[in-house]
């Protein structure tokens, strides 16, 4: 089950810590895989690192990585072309790059609003664009971008972020409308905390009062995000469309 042999895909902030975990477990189930980010030296060392995650009978398989900046509009339009372009083909998106650029509503700057929107929502969005054509003509494909449980539950210091994951998750449903005649699924994956950079830098007294709200009593681990991204990936997954599967602990059981 969840074999992705023979499927390719392209993995956004590959380089991150639940991107990371998406590109190895993707990796593990056998997909060839195309990893960006737009710091080239990390990403050269995890693309070499992949290959430790790759099966031994798919060691052949060579992943590669595309440098790009998800804020700069003209590199993200040459990222798909570039993957199809090396890969051969595109079977599944995994649109998981994401930052955060948290203020207070009153104090948040437009720099901190622009940034966010062109790297989790707009960058998608071109992606998505880029794969439906190729998806199309297969007859096939899978779309799962990475959202948040703050995209459907808010979070204070945050409207930036919650209104792009919020973007994400009706976005998905729009695409998955038009394409699902076309065997092409599209789907969103809501971490709740999971333990990356991105919450490590969080102050402890903070970390403890989050774990306090989490049903599981600790946060998750990329592992936990990586595992609903391949089956969503897989073809077993082909009758779900349009969904959201939140992977939180207990933290909201929406
Ligand atoms: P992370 O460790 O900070 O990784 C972020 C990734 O995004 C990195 O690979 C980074 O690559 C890439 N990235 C950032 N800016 C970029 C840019 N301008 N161009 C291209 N790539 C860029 O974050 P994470 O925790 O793994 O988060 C991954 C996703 O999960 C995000 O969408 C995030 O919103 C979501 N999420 C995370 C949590 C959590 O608790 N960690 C919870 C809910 C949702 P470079 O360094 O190479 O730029």
């Amino acid at each position: 089950m969840f074999d992705l042999h023979g499927m390719n895909a392209l993995v956004t902030g590959a380089s991150g810590g639940i991107g990371s975990a998406i590109a190895r477990g993707l990796a593990a189930q056998g997909a060839r895989l195309a990893v960006s980010g737009s710091n080239a030296d990390k990403l050269r060392v995890f693309r070499d690192e992949l290959d430790e995650h790759t099966p031994q009978h798919l060691q052949e398989v060579d992943h590669v990585a595309i440098k790009c900046d998800l804020s700069n509009p003209d590199e993200v339009e040459k990222l798909m072309p570039a993957a199809i372009d090396s890969l051969g083909g595109i079977d599944i998106l995994v649109n998981n790059a994401g930052i955060t650029r948290d203020n207070l509503a009153m104090r948040m700057k437009d720099e901190e609003w622009d940034a966010v929107m062109r790297i989790n929502l707009e960058a998608a969005f071109r992606l998505m664009r880029a794969a439906a054509r190729p998806m199309m003509k297969a007859k096939f494909g899978r779309i799962i971008t990475i959202t948040s449980v703050v995209g459907t539950t808010g979070n204070p210091g945050q409207m930036n972020y919650a209104a792009a994951k919020g973007g994400l998750t009706a976005m998905s449903k729009s695409l998955g409308q038009e394409l699902a005649s076309r065997n092409i699924t599209v789907n969103c994956v809501a971490p709740g905390f999971i333990r990356t950079a991105m919450t490590e830098v969080l102050p402890d007294a903070q970390k403890e009062a989050l774990n306090a709200r989490i049903p599981m009593g600790r946060m998750g681990e990329g592992e936990d995000i990586a595992a609903a991204v391949a089956y969503l990936a897989s073809r077993e997954a082909g009758y779900i469309t349009g969904q959201t599967i939140h992977v939180n602990g207990g933290m909201a059981m929406l």
